[in-house]
């Protein structure tokens, strides 16, 4: 699974070389692959979009990027494939949850409501016990 070499050359940060978004220099946007040859990371360094390889193509997607810019390096996740299965049988899923998320974003969203739950429930259990004490 790899990226020719050639397109890499090639590609450029789509922020970073268009419109009034464009930085100074002579090649600006130039792409790292990072995260197991899986990611393009921009080199620029008020940027720090990251743009997925799904199944050897890059999602040379501005609005993609823009989802990994904070998102370290090394806690990149796989991306997921090119195109969501469509075929009922293969995935038994709601397909409709958001038609430009991907499974992998779904899974980050759930992981986020789960994260979120557990820390609501923590919040609630220091109020029920510390309450008593507050009827003095
Ligand atoms: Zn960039």
């Amino acid at each position: 699974m790899a990226v020719s070499p050639d397109l890499l050359e090639i590609l450029r940060c789509p922020y970073c070389v268009s419109g009034p978004t464009r930085k100074e220099g002579d090649d600006p946007g130039q792409l790292n692959l990072v995260g197991g040859g899986h990611w393009l990371a921009c080199t620029e360094p008020d940027c720090g979009r990251k743009y997925p390889i799904k199944e050897d193509i890059p999602v040379m997607l501005i609005e993609e990027g823009d989802k990994w810019i904070d998102t370290p390096v090394d806690e990149l996740p796989e991306p997921g494939p090119l195109v969501e299965p469509s075929t009922p049988s293969a995935v038994a899923r709601p397909s409709d949850f958001g038609s430009s998320s991907t499974g992998y974003d779904q899974k980050r969203l759930a992981m986020l409501l789960l994260s979120i739950l557990g820390v609501s429930l923590l919040i609630a259990g220091l109020l029920y016990f510390w309450r008593p004490s507050d009827q003095t």
